[in-house]
């Protein structure tokens, strides 16, 4: 007998996406532990009204706040049309109904297979919500490689900027939650083909990994030049992000440090470190990186910057705030306050800096008083989304397309048993923002593969299939439910191009892990 899928409906009015009442900018009582100069006061020199900062660039905050909100608009209007569709399922000519709305309000018809059992039992909502998510995901990839929403694919003039700074390669971890994965191009503003980003539960990115890419890249420059010769003196730059909550600092910081972000900045340093003795000790004298520690506030986007002396060391309990930068450069004109901002860098570490690392901080620095003035004008100074609000899971390697606030909890991974934790906090996550309003979890699975080398798709459709194999053998209980459910997908890293969509939970059954 097959087990009877309750509820066949979408939970009611009641449990909305949760939204945390807007907050008058004061820090919650008792909730800080120690003085924290980021806390936004009632003399915040960043308030939430008022002209915004001349270097702020303007209509790069418009062009990113119409992506952003057509991207997940997209996502947010699927409930609320499912409902509607719920409310006709006995009518007559449901199933042309069903699809004229759908077609209307979400731009895609929904699967006939699945409308068509419903006079039999009932519309099985599950599955429509997640195919739904997974239609609109898979729109949103194939848009941003045909239409290029966040810019080009390349920026040479960026890329000449951090040679001349003095790195070749920009590698940045920022940690895997969703709140972050904005934060190359909209918190930094750096153009994402420029970057290399590997998201990390808590930032924790795996050193072993980090080395062989640092060994990739050096190989590259003395083999093909490429990005620069091997005699050019630059390093491999390694960032890491961490986070933390401006706000709410006892709740709503990185999960995966208990909220405490002198904890989440120590341990990041401490990873940067490993990895940049992993370097030298396997590689002998002469072989480095450069290390940079920044932390981002959930709540505002404001950036804090561990400036490095010029010999490499860091201090975690030291920052130098955009915020405070922003309030001291407001007044002033563009070169006025660029040069504010340059002296400011320089003297965080008593001039014992690197003019490469000012240059390349400074315009850090730039950029984020543009994302700063972006939550000012669209946000009111604060995310009403403080806490979790992602709209799937991605699991695997890639989504070079995912550059938006709370659209994707990331757990990077080549086998589950290494990323089993990302992914366990996440489905944890998503029991608070789907299950529990009856919603299934959407999983997508990516693996990205190099078409120049042979072999390398049909290696990445395989791991495609073991992962999904994986999630549904480990999360069985929900699987059975109906309560995740696994779209798979690849790409090839060769071309720019949207990823090749190899099937997904709802059109067969998922073979289990026993
Ligand atoms: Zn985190």
């Amino acid at each position: 007998m097959l087990a009877r899928r309750d509820p066949y409906q979408l939970p009611g009015p009641t449990a909305p996406r949760r939204r945390p009442p807007r907050r008058d900018g004061r820090p919650s009582v008792g909730a800080l532990t120690s003085p924290d100069i980021s806390t936004p006061r009632p003399e915040d020199p960043v308030a939430a009204t008022g002209p915004l900062h001349p270097l702020t660039n303007r209509e790069r905050n418009q062009q990113l706040r119409t992506y952003d909100s057509h991207v997940k608009g997209g996502f947010d209007k699927i409930v609320d049309v499912l409902k509607r569709i719920s409310a006709l399922q006995h009518e007559q000519g449901f199933e042309q109904k069903a699809q004229a709305l759908a077609l209307d309000a979400l731009g895609f018809p929904l699967p006939e297979h699945i409308l068509a059992r419903a006079w039999v039992t009932q519309l099985d909502m599950r599955s429509l919500f997640a195919w739904c998510v997974f239609e609109t995901y898979k729109r949103t990839s194939a848009a941003f490689f045909t239409s290029n929403p966040l810019g080009g694919q390349e920026d040479t003039a960026f890329d000449a900027f951090i040679r001349e700074c003095g790195f070749h390669l920009l590698d940045v971890s920022p940690c895997a939650d969703g709140r972050l994965a904005h934060a190359i191009s909209y918190a930094l503003r750096l153009p994402f083909s420029s970057v290399r980003r590997r998201p990390y539960a808590g930032a924790m990115f795996d050193v072993e990994r980090t080395v062989a890419r640092w060994i990739k890249t050096e190989h590259r420059r003395h083999r093909e030049g490429v990005p620069n010769q091997a005699h050019e003196d630059t390093r491999y730059l390694k960032v890491v992000i961490y986070h933390f909550s401006s706000l709410d600092p006892g709740h709503q910081g990185c999960a995966a440090h208990g909220s405490n972000d002198a904890q989440a900045a120590r341990s990041g340093l401490n990873r940067l470190h490993d990895f940049r003795q992993a370097v030298e000790n396997s590689f002998c004298c002469g072989a480095s990186v450069t290390l940079l520690l920044l932390g981002l506030d959930t709540d505002t986007d404001a950036i804090r910057i561990h400036v490095p002396t010029a010999d490499g060391a860091t201090n975690p309990d030291h920052w130098l705030d955009a915020r405070e930068v922003y309030g001291q450069t407001v007044a002033m004109a563009p070169e006025a306050a660029r040069e504010v901002i340059g002296e400011r860098v320089r003297q965080d570490t008593g001039g014992s800096i690197e003019e490469g690392m000012v240059r390349f901080i400074s315009q850090l620095l730039e950029n984020n008083i543009s994302q700063i003035d972006f939550v000012r004008q669209f946000h009111n100074g604060a995310y009403g989304d403080a806490g979790h609000a992602e709209r799937f899971i991605g699991v695997g390697i890639g989504f070079k397309e995912i550059h938006l606030r709370n659209l994707t909890y990331f757990a990077h991974m080549e086998t589950v048993e290494e990323g089993a934790t990302d992914l366990d906090v996440g489905i944890r996550i998503f029991k608070g923002l789907n299950i529990s309003r009856g919603l299934p979890v959407p999983v997508v699975i990516r693996y990205d593969f190099h078409s120049s080398v042979p072999g390398s798709r049909e290696r990445a459709v395989r791991s495609c299939e073991r992962i999904a194999a994986a999630v549904h053998g480990r999360y069985r209980t929900l699987s059975r439910q109906g309560l995740l459910h696994t779209l798979l997908t690849v790409r090839d890293g060769d071309h720019y191009k949207p990823p090749e969509v190899l099937g997904s939970s709802l059109q067969s059954p998922v073979v289990e892990v026993h």
